[in-house]
């Protein structure tokens, strides 16, 4: 789709074309976020830049909003959110399309962004009926003890550019049939996405009478300061890289608030010498050349068994010669562009350091800067060798670069595996048994994520989403990550006539 038929389906058009004049709108030039194509340069839209006084205002009517969502039972909050995973089932096509256009990645990938949220609105209509709480026996008789969870009220979302939709919706819709209310951030590298998504929305929101439960200010980093200090944010869940993660976090923790961290990834393959390479190549060529390596889940280190490491590498480098880059919204293309200028420069010098360290880039290696790749952001896919300690492995580049390191045994393959800052995601090619195992059990990966047979990237909603060390220890989307926007409360009730107090205590 075309991007002005892009925009008119979603609601984007309006009278001063090109602005979009939101809640809080003022058509100053100087205010304006240009998005900007990374493909092509061209300007797809202007989006009003908010302040942190718009953020005040967002989040007080959220705060307003807050008692009588709070008060409508779960199954109800539940429905609101069935007819935002309507919304957006009617809507996928071109939302998908505008994911593309304005992120980069592939139609494929955008579209399958939108259906990353309609996913989980189905996962969270479910789950408005299923927010258990446990029951204990109480060690005195008469006694019930029990623990229910409650909402905890205004919740902020601040999200990275590279999924410029589906977090927050994993955030979102789970967080709202819990009973929150909430401030989106999205990135400002991303802003039309997120005022489509709130186009869509609000008629959903205003049709069941709870207009204020979700609110967009789309702003910079003063915003998402002003919402990390903020007493009245009792959580704030931030995705994106680890250096801002650990900044937002000092500050929330400084007021003893709660953070959800889901930071930066450096995740690894594993491919032993029994390793059904049918499977390992493609998986490997998914995780580390799509969405332009921009994922958090993105391949960057592949562990190979020295006996098949050369095999693999002639394999891999076949592969990439197939990967056509270009304009992500082509049928044919495979990967698009970097998201600007910034990230293709992190790509160059991060290329420049990794051969002055010694690392050999065996395939690609350059920006692609002439031809129809000349006004956008491309860089060609790349694989270096390396050796296990090459320092510039241990930090994450958001763009298609692959280390390979060979590796006699799956002990130094986990410790290797093992020895980087984050914990994101991981996999292991294998087919026997044992060794798959050892990769799962505790002296295995330590990441949030352990994969056997399928790739680092590409997660399903259903299972708890997030990663240890610097990438935060924050859970998303399904399993029981619904808790971190609760509070948990333990209830004891006296039946009986007498009150016993606990441990036995006799007192006067
Ligand atoms: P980023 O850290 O530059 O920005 C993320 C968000 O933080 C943006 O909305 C930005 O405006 C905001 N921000 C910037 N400075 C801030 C500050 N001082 N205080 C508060 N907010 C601030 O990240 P990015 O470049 O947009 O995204 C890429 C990074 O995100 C990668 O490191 C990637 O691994 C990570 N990521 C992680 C996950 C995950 O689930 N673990 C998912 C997607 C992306």
């Amino acid at each position: 789709m075309k991007l002005p038929s892009v925009l008119e389906a979603l609601g984007l058009t309006n009278d001063n074309p090109g602005v979009y004049a939101g809640r809080f709108a003022n058509r100053s030039r100087a205010d304006a976020i240009e998005s900007r194509s990374p493909t092509d340069g061209t300007v797809l839209g202007t989006v009003r830049r908010a302040t942190v006084n718009d953020y005040e205002k967002a989040r007080s009517v959220a705060w307003d909003a807050f008692p009588a969502w709070r008060d409508l039972p779960a199954p109800k909050r539940g429905l609101l959110v069935r007819d935002i995973g309507e919304v957006l089932r009617e809507k996928c096509e071109p939302l998908g399309h505008l994911v593309s256009h304005e992120m980069g990645k592939i139609l494929a990938e955008g579209i399958g962004e939108v259906q990353e949220m309609i996913d989980i609105a189905d996962f969270a209509v479910g789950l408005s009926r299923q927010l258990y709480g446990v029951t204990m026996h109480s060690e005195r008789p008469g006694h019930r003890m029990y623990e229910q969870w409650h909402p905890l009220g205004c919740i902020g979302i601040i999200s990275a550019f590279n999924f410029p939709v589906a977090v927050w919706s994993w955030n979102a819709l789970v967080a709202a049939v819990c009973g929150d209310t909430m401030v989106w951030k999205p990135s400002p590298k991303t802003p039309l996405t997120a005022v489509a998504v709130h186009k869509l929305i609000e008629p959903v929101l205003k049709d069941h009478g709870h207009p204020g439960i979700m609110n967009l200010v789309v702003g910079d980093a003063d915003v998402g300061q002003a919402m990390a200090d903020d007493p009245g944010m009792p959580l704030v869940s931030f995705t994106g890289s680890s250096a801002i993660g650990k900044q937002v976090a000092s500050r929330v923790g400084a007021r003893l608030g709660r953070s959800l961290l889901e930071l930066g990834g450096n995740n690894a393959i594993i491919v032993m010498d029994d390793a059904d390479l049918e499977l390992a190549i493609p998986a490997v060529v998914f995780g580390a050349v799509g969405t332009a390596g921009q994922r958090c889940t993105s391949t960057r280190r592949l562990l190979v068994h020295r006996d098949i490491v050369d095999t693999v590498v002639r394999r891999l480098k076949k592969a990439y010669a197939q990967v056509r880059i270009g304009d992500p919204l082509s049928k044919n293309t495979l990967m698009g562009p970097l998201i600007d200028a910034d990230a293709v420069e992190r790509f160059e010098s991060a290329l420049a350091r990794i051969k002055r360290e010694g690392g050999r880039v065996v395939c690609g290696g350059k920006a692609l800067t002439t031809g129809k790749h000349r006004r956008g952001h491309f860089v060609e896919p790349t694989i270096v060798r390396a050796d296990f300690d090459l320092p510039a492995m241990q930090e994450e580049v958001f763009a298609p670069i692959l280390y390979v390191v060979a590796v006699d045994s799956l002990d130094e393959a986990i410790a290797i595996h093992n020895e980087v800052p984050q914990g994101l995601s991981s996999a292991i090619f294998t087919e026997r048994f044992k060794t798959a195992e050892r990769f799962l059990s505790h002296a295995g990966s330590d990441c949030g994520i352990a994969n056997v047979n399928i790739g680092t990237s590409g997660a399903e909603i259903g299972g708890a989403f997030g990663g240890e060390k610097e990438t935060g220890g924050g859970r998303e989307a399904g399993s029981d990550s619904w808790r971190a926007y609760m509070r948990r409360q333990t209830n004891t009730l006296n039946w009986s006539d007498d009150l016993p107090l606990a441990q036995g205590i006799r007192f006067g």
